[in-house]
């Protein structure tokens, strides 16, 4: 895009907003979740990749696109998180619970195992199984010992000359957080007859699984605070935008808005230092509508014609309708919180959601619209 000389108007460098923990992060350091490779930018140093090497997302699969023509969320049937880290680093505990694996498993490919037992953080009804593989240290706790949050259950592997690596294409951390289902834990889309590679258009893998940083962080969170690096979402009805001053601006015209549903087929470009991905990235998220209730917009307008919007697809209705909105009307920069949790369409996942900033904007002047951030979150 040509580069206007103009300097964004007004900035307010307005307070980013820190998501509400339910749980631990397995490494410290490790960046929220965002939905893309390089995670929420300003949360942290390590990201679900190293350099050019990808990790692998929720929902992701390991053959870079070649089934799916994708990357990343829906593209696979990962059942979750596979975040690059150099060997040796201390893994913690998300959340508090019994033992019930610390072994090295040879048959299935995970290596060192950790599995723990919780009651989840968001139904104390609910059991729920915490999974860290291919540890080349898994033995701080045996199986029935109580841990508790955060403290240290093991060491990273799965590197060359890393003991019982397992299966594993380079040192990461496999990340998995399990429903109580009556399957194997940590659940892998074999047991259901598919492959990693093949696409969760039917969402599936969150029957047994739930997206896991998103469920330790509290939800979805996107900062804008890595120079041009939108994240996976695009903009509509705009004559200019782009991301920078940890802003993400658009100078909108009629019914202009952002969304995290990328082009007709859901893609976008992934980021651009991930040379190995030829194939383009999903735009998808998944987010369970009976945690996250809460879309926070962190925005300031320039262009202010009432109501904002928050739009919203799902994995039982994939289609764009007035239905499934809500409203609310901008007075002056600040975070709008948009309480999803009492609209009867928000059910099942949620996977795709737009931003109205303004009803109209001006085509004919500079009348932008700041995004500083956005969450999905309990
Ligand atoms: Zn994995």
């Amino acid at each position: 895009m040509k580069k206007f000389n103009f300097c964004l108007l007004g900035v307010l460098f307005l307070l980013t907003f820190s998501v509400s923990f339910a749980g631990t992060k397995p490494l410290d350091g490790l960046r929220d979740y965002n939905g893309t490779y390089k995670g929420s930018p300003g949360t942290g140093t390590i990201e679900y990749r190293s350099g050019i090497n990808t990790g692998t997302l929720y929902r992701d699969n390991e053959d870079f696109g070649s089934v799916s023509g994708c990357n990343g969320e829906g593209c696979g049937s990962h059942g979750g998180v596979d975040i690059p880290i150099i060997s040796g680093t201390l893994v913690k505990a998300s959340f508090a619970g019994e033992v019930v694996k610390a072994e090295c498993e040879t048959n299935l490919g995970w290596g060192g195992l950790v599995v723990i037992k919780s009651i989840s953080p968001y139904n104390s009804s609910e059991i729920i199984y915490t999974s860290y593989a291919h540890l080349r240290n898994w033995s701080y706790y045996s199986v029935g010992n109580q841990v508790v949050e955060g403290s240290v259950i093991g060491e990273s592997g799965g590197g060359a000359g890393d003991v019982c690596s397992g299966t594993s294409g380079g040192a990461h951390l496999h990340f998995q957080i399990d429903k109580n289902h009556a399957f194997y834990k940590p659940w892998y889309p074999q047991l259901i007859n598919r492959t990693y590679n093949t696409p969760d258009s039917d969402f599936k893998v969150t029957e047994y699984t739930y997206n896991p940083i998103v469920f330790v962080v509290g939800g979805y969170n996107w900062t804008f605070a890595d120079q041009g690096n939108s994240e996976y979402w695009t903009d509509l009805n705009t004559s200019y935008s782009g991301i920078e001053s940890d802003i993400y601006w658009i100078d909108g015209n009629y019914d202009p808005y952002i969304w995290r549903n990328g082009d007709v087929n859901g893609y976008v470009n992934c980021e651009p230092e991930l040379t190995t991905l030829t194939k383009p990235c999903s735009a998808q998220i998944t987010a369970d509508a009976n945690i996250y209730k809460w879309v926070m917009v962190n925005i300031q307008n320039f262009c202010i014609t009432n109501p904002m919007k928050v739009y919203y697809k799902t994995s039982l209705d994939d289609t764009w309708s007035e239905i499934k909105s809500n409203s609310f009307d901008y007075t002056s920069p600040a975070n709008y919180w948009f309480y999803m949790g009492n609209d009867p369409n928000w059910v099942g996942i949620i996977k795709n959601i737009r931003i109205d900033p303004a009803v109209n904007c001006d085509p004919a002047s500079f009348d932008p619209n700041y995004f500083y951030q956005i969450t999905l979150q309990r």
